[in-house]
């Protein structure tokens, strides 16, 4: 990880865990299992708002909006800390295979799956 601020981020989250003796929970199930449910508390934030409310956020809406996107920042981290990949890198790698799958020139303005063009 060659970011500075998220390989100090996945140091801090190391020592949290073992501070509180919680490492023994972080095994990659229970992570992803996590990680999913805060992506849900994300989701949940934006439920039943329109689109124009969901642009207009509250200061006290932004504020939980906040605080799920690094709940699921957070157990990203710690889920590839676990499995020992670099997440820069691994997305990087991803955002090229999506570049190669959804050429500019095919798709703009288009939001149709790759496999429907
Ligand atoms: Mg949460």
């Amino acid at each position: 990880m060659t970011n500075n601020a998220l390989s100090e981020l996945r140091d801090q989250l190391r020592a949290f865990a073992v501070e509180r003796e919680w490492d023994k929970f972080h095994n990659p199930k229970n992570l992803a299992m996590a990680l999913a449910g805060e992506a849900g508390e994300l989701v949940a934030e934006f439920q039943w708002l329109s689109e124009e409310e969901a642009q207009g956020l509250s200061s006290e809406q932004l504020a939980r909006v906040k605080a799920e996107a690094s709940d699921v920042l957070l157990y990203l981290i710690r889920l590839a800390d676990k499995l020992n990949f670099d997440l820069l890198d691994a997305a990087a790698e991803k955002l090229a295979q999506n570049r190669m799958k959804y050429p500019a020139d095919l798709v703009r303005g288009s939001a149709r799956k790759y496999s429907e063009y």
